[in-house]
């Protein structure tokens, strides 16, 4: 009766809400992937087994493709414009299904009453944006919120003011505490400060990550502060977006490993994150020293040309240049005089030679023209040392990147492509073509190490009981398209994308909207 009529709703109930059929399943472990069914009901996975011989409302064919947990994003900006399009895309995009955010010392909440994790939770779950958000607490934000801008010690009640209210983000779920050293107000904390900020996490076993005091000429002692605070703490500690700063300390990569090692040999739980790329992107007047950009573009303009001070600012500006490795390592991109468009994509050495000029000063008459609105990528970073970061066994991918969409309000400006491109570039780049690692390896760096780091310990894993986030995609053709030209360019071989249950992304396409939740550490 009603042979081949499908009505399952009616006839005959579904055991299920979603299956997922054929793929090769990677369980999120480093361990190899193996041919799998598995069956969701509700937000939670309930079988993985070689055949689920029920039904379901709704069925994926992953036949040929590799199936795994959602990515998780360990360091992310991606909350940055979820107001304006809670989509969140350029994430959903790339496979991550959590993004942990309040990275660098900067978050959203700050654990004081009228500021507090818990609303901030219940605001984003309000919010349901695409993906999953989890979220550090800032050391930044709180220092701010007690202490202010000022560059000063804090005072003994400061300090307990501010512990209370790490302690308070913490009861409320937040995965860790994050500070941002090379931020203000962040970079005035004493080691002390951020000792006393750290210990609250040592008991829940959540991690201090930190982008570290410098991460160039000083990348030494900035990872031995780092060691000193989780030792001091007793937690454990994530060092963000590890990296050697400057073609001169890129030899600097085995002396931060041993010092990994030794750290860990004394027991202290240590790990790190990096993103895939060479390049930093900022503004070129950023190759000029802070005081000299202190109060605006015409007051920076003028004082580059003023006798008093143009010297000091030449010879800092030079030394800078010569720590990211020369003119020829500093590409204009956007630059906003229209009589200079044909500097865009040029390097500046060759840039410069060309018009038989001096490249400092070509500099300045690009900025003098454009008011100051030049875009650069900075160059500095090693590409063989970002392959042994990566391929290390504790070290994770992260994105570092914003959230935006290829429509709609947050396309804007000329955001670093790793927001739309980190984990699909993991895998097509370095684990496709250059096979530093292999498939099953590289997920792992992407779910369950991550997920146990942060302690979201139902996610990162395909196992029975775990919530079912789930990414299938094309390991023979998964790969970033977006570029520091072109960024808002989403990936490809990224097929399906679930996230709580929801299919979020169906053959590439948006399917639903509104699948992610606040996520409170356990
Ligand atoms: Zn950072």
């Amino acid at each position: 009766m009603f042979a081949g009529v499908a009505f399952p709703s009616i006839w005959e109930r579904a055991d299920y809400d979603l299956i997922v059929r054929g793929g090769t399943v990677f369980d999120g472990t480093g361990a190899e992937g193996a041919v799998r069914d598995l069956a969701i009901a509700g937000d939670r996975i309930v079988a993985v087994a070689p055949r689920i011989d029920a039904r379901a409302r709704e069925e994926v064919d992953a036949r040929g493709l590799a199936v795994a947990p959602g990515f998780i994003d360990i360091h992310s900006h991606g909350d940055g414009n979820m107001e304006s399009d809670p989509r969140v895309e350029s994430v959903i995009r790339q496979g991550v299904t959590t993004m942990v955010v309040g990275a660098d010392g900067s978050s959203r909440a700050t654990g004081a009453p009228d500021k507090s994790f818990a609303s901030m939770f219940d605001a984003i779950d309000r919010l349901k944006p695409g993906p999953n958000v989890a979220s550090m607490i800032g050391f930044g934000e709180v220092r701010e919120a007690v202490i202010g801008d000022m560059d000063r010690v804090a005072a003994a009640d400061e300090i307990k003011r501010m512990v209370a209210m790490v302690d308070a983000a913490l009861n409320d779920g937040a995965c860790g505490g994050s500070s941002g050293l090379e931020y203000t107000p962040g970079a005035f904390a004493s080691r002390d400060e951020l000792i006393a900020l750290a210990r609250p996490l040592a008991g829940r076993r959540l991690p201090y990550a930190t982008h570290m005091r410098n991460e160039d000429d000083r990348l030494i002692e900035a990872i031995e502060e780092s060691i000193a605070v989780a030792r001091g703490a007793g937690c454990p500690l994530q060092i963000s977006h590890l990296k050697t700063q400057g073609p001169r300390n890129w030899s600097k990569l085995d002396k931060v490993f041993l010092l990994v090692d030794s750290a860990r040999a004394a027991r202290t739980d240590i790990a790190f994150d990096r993103y895939p790329y060479v390049a930093y992107a900022t503004g070129l007047t950023n190759l000029f020293p802070v005081w000299s950009r202190d109060g605006g573009v015409d007051r920076f303009l003028a004082r580059v040309s003023d006798s008093a001070t143009a010297g000091r600012i030449r010879q800092e500006t030079l030394a800078k240049v010569e720590l990211i490795g020369g003119w020829d390592n500093v590409q204009l991109s956007g630059v906003k005089a229209t009589e200079d468009r044909d500097a865009e994509g040029k390097r500046l050495g060759a840039y410069a030679a060309a018009r038989g000029q001096d490249p400092y000063e070509a500099t300045i008459g690009l900025l003098t023209r454009s008011k100051g609105d030049v875009g650069m990528l900075g160059y500095a970073m090693s590409e063989e040392n970002l392959e042994k970061i990566l391929s290390h066994p504790l070290g994770m991918v992260c994105s570092d990147g914003g959230g935006f969409a290829v429509d709609g309000p947050t396309r804007r400006g000329s955001p670093h492509p790793r927001g739309a491109g980190s984990f699909p570039r993991v895998l097509g780049r370095y684990v496709r073509e250059r096979k530093i690692m292999t498939l099953a390896q590289a997920i792992r760096k992407m779910t369950s190490l991550p997920a146990s780091r942060v302690r979201l310990l139902d996610r990162g894993r395909i196992a029975t009981g775990m919530a079912a986030d789930i990414v299938v995609f094309d390991p023979s053709t998964v790969a970033d398209r977006a570029t520091f030209d072109a960024p808002f360019q989403y990936p490809v071989g990224i097929n399906v994308v679930i996230v709580n249950g929801v299919v979020a992304l169906h053959d590439g396409q948006r399917a639903a909207v509104g699948s992610g939740r606040a996520l409170r550490a356990r």
